[in-house]
């Protein structure tokens, strides 16, 4: 198969007709062989009630059903799950990313050989306040912090090499970090294509301005995880030691004084009181470390949500 075509929907089931109708005219008409894999995130409209019937006239239209909102990303996770096609491009629901750039994403990738290539909405109508002015924030600090040249981290619509989506696993706010993943798995041929960004059709956005501020959050994390993925233990522990070992030879060192020179510790109480508060300190960072070694360990169960239903998949 030569594409799967991966859309997170929630709530939009004015689009999803024209959406679908829109892209197997433009897939079609390039002889490609497809599959359009919808994720109903939850929906609590008819939206799961138009994929099962888009899905019935249409073989190549899959659905997965979410039991309840999880979020952009867990849909997107589950569609990368389930995707089969050599190249895998996502795209929103609301029809604001056009089908028509689909060919030249394939293209992109198979032809120019990148392994992802992200959309840029070089021209937006998006709300400038809520939406262009964080988004420009968010993404300067994205490429300081990554090194990748992107204009535009969050655009939905994007082209992958199968395998890059296999290879990784995104959670909360991460699919706006997609592309700084990709790089951290070693899927380093990283394009951009000016992509044509329409307004939205129907409905309403589900995004506001705070969802920069988890999507900033998973950033900062994911710089650290980066570095100290497997070993958080290695951050903490080096400097819970550092402490320590300052703390435990000076309070070591003020005991066998006071012993050797009675009068000697007594004068040196603060110092004393100081020397034991490095020690804990350097402990309580040991702590933090083996919480952290925890939490990296239960980090598989992130995205445990649960499927409803599923439509064209086993
Ligand atoms: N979406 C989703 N789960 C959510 C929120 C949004 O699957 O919890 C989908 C939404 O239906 C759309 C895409 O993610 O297909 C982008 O959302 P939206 O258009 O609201 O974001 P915006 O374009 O305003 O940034
Ligand atoms: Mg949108």
């Amino acid at each position: 198969m030569d594409l799967s075509i991966v859309i997170p929907l929630y709530n939009e089931d004015e689009s999803l007709p024209e959406l679908c109708d829109w892209i197997v005219r433009v897939v079609t008409a390039n002889n490609f062989s497809y599959e359009i894999i919808m994720v109903d995130d939850g929906s609590t409209d008819d939206s799961w009630c138009i994929i099962e019937k888009l899905s019935a006239g249409n073989p190549n239209i899959k659905g997965i059903k979410f039991q309840r909102n999880y979020g952009k990303s867990a849909a997107l996770n589950e569609g990368f799950k389930a995707a089969q096609g050599s190249v895998v491009i996502t795209m929103d629901a609301d029809m604001q990313d056009s089908p028509d750039e689909i060919p030249e994403l394939y293209r992109m990738i198979t032809e120019d050989k990148l392994d992802m290539v992200s959309g840029w909405k070089k021209v937006r109508y998006d709300n400038k306040l809520t939406k262009n002015f964080p988004s420009k924030i968010f993404n300067a600090m994205a490429r300081s912090i990554s090194g990748i040249k992107l204009h535009d981290f969050n655009c939905g619509l994007k082209a992958y090499r199968k395998k890059v989506v296999k290879s990784i696993e995104i959670y909360g706010e991460m699919h706006r970090n997609i592309p700084v993943l990709a790089k951290w798995s070693g899927f380093r041929k990283i394009g951009e294509k000016v992509v044509e960004h329409r307004p939205r059709k129907y409905g309403v956005t589900k995004f506001g301005w705070d969802r920069f501020i988890n999507g900033f959050l998973d950033l900062a994390t994911l710089t650290f995880v980066g570095r100290f993925s497997k070993r958080p233990m290695h951050f903490f522990g080096l400097y819970g030691t550092f402490f320590f070992i300052i703390g435990f030879f000076s309070s070591l060192y003020l005991i066998i004084a006071k012993i050797v020179d009675a009068n000697y510790g007594i004068t040196n109480k603060p110092l004393f009181y100081i020397a034991l508060v490095v020690m804990i300190i350097g402990m309580q960072l040991f702590l933090t470390g083996f919480i952290a070694e925890l939490v990296v360990r239960n980090a598989a169960d992130r995205n445990n949500y649960l499927i409803e239903k599923k439509a064209g998949l086993n």
